[in-house]
């Protein structure tokens, strides 16, 4: 395994000539994942590679508009064509996710392959499958890391409105429109950076934010309205959301993205968690603001991890036994979670 930074000439080698590449991200591609993948497929274009881009599975109708996105080749239902790609490829850039596991039987595929593999990815704990390696914790996102990549490389002046507008749309998405924490000064230049090389940093939010159905607005009533707990004395709100309750509102992947977010706007809240039930299983949302650790709840309890504010997790059971699995769980984190003392406030 090679540092990225340390590597830059050889890397700049193995890419200066054309050659067969696969570029592929995480299960359920969110914002940040297709926005790296397709930012990233954009820019290696204009070396005159033929690139593959492979997602696991289906993403969201509203990431649709990204350039490249009906080249993008769904794993799970065009095995053929992916295994073709993968047979070819002389690199591979795996993209937005730290460990093979967590792309199923396309990681195993990834795994066998003698390609040259590339990593780049914002998660903790990186697993080290890669021979070139970009990860930073630090990073709002996957796609700040290709603009990082991309500057490295020495072409951050010929960016493109194609290859900016993706790179965006994950900065964007991951930093929820750049008010997380996550999003620091360097991911604000960044963005400026994207907009002087011609991004309609507006019409991104529209097409990411303002192209849902009304069955989705609803949803979203329904979630807060009927759904939503809050846990006073442990500072939590969760909202549960069975397959039939979905079903009823239309439900589209993507529909629920950010619904999880609204709990933590309740003042003292720490930690808000969304249970989604589907044929397959049960998906959880963690957030936390604060020093609450999402990632390490979601891998001590729910087989997930992610960020230390954002994580997510799954269980195989029933809908009800996640919920009783999270409310036994939850009040050993009390010494964490409790509620500040007005005293303790009022010193802060
Ligand atoms: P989301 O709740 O938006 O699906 O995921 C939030 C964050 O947690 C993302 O960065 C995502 O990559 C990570 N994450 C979601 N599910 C899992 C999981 O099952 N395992 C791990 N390790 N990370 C996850
Ligand atoms: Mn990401």
């Amino acid at each position: 395994m090679k540092l990225f930074k340390e590597s830059i000439q050889e890397i700049k080698t193995l890419l200066d000539k054309p050659a067969n590449i696969v570029i592929t991200t995480h299960v359920n591609p969110d914002g940040d994942a297709m926005g790296s993948s397709l930012g990233l497929y954009n820019y290696l274009k204009t070396y005159g590679h033929n690139i593959t881009v492979i997602a696991p599975n289906d993403y969201p109708d509203n990431l649709k508009w990204l350039r490249g996105s009906s080249k993008v080749l769904l794993f799970d239902t065009n095995v053929q064509k992916a295994d073709a790609a993968l047979a070819a490829a002389e690199i591979i850039f795996c993209l937005d996710f730290n460990s093979l596991t967590r792309i199923d039987e396309l990681g195993k595929k990834i795994g066998a392959s003698k390609a040259v593999k590339f990593m780049v990815d914002h998660h903790p704990n990186p697993d080290q499958f890669a021979d070139y390696v970009l990860s930073e914790v630090t990073a709002s996102s996957t796609c700040e890391l290709i603009y990082d990549l991309i500057d490295m490389l020495g072409d951050a002046d010929s960016i493109t409105k194609s290859i900016g507008e993706a790179l965006f749309c994950g900065i964007m998405t991951d930093t929820g429109s750049f008010r997380f924490t996550s999003a620091t000064a360097k991911t604000f230049e960044i963005a400026a950076a994207l907009i002087k090389s011609g991004v309609d940093q507006s019409t991104i939010h529209e097409n990411v934010m303002e192209n849902f159905s009304e069955s989705r607005l609803r949803l979203l009533g329904f979630a807060i309205n009927e759904k939503l707990k809050v846990i006073e004395e442990l500072s939590t709100v969760f909202i549960t959301l069975s397959a039939e309750e979905l079903k009823r509102y239309n439900y589209k992947d993507g529909d629920t993205e950010g619904f999880v977010n609204y709990g933590l706007s309740i003042e003292g809240i720490k930690f808000a968690v969304i249970f989604k039930e589907s044929e397959e299983n049960i998906r959880m949302s963690f957030r936390s603001k604060g020093d609450f650790p999402a990632n390490e709840f979601a891998k001590a309890h729910f087989n997930g991890g992610g960020h230390k504010n954002a994580a997510g997790g799954r269980t195989e059971g029933s809908l009800d036994d996640a919920i009783l699995h999270f409310l036994r769980v939850l009040p050993n984190y009390r010494e964490q979670l409790k509620k500040e003392r007005e005293t303790e406030k009022n010193e802060a």
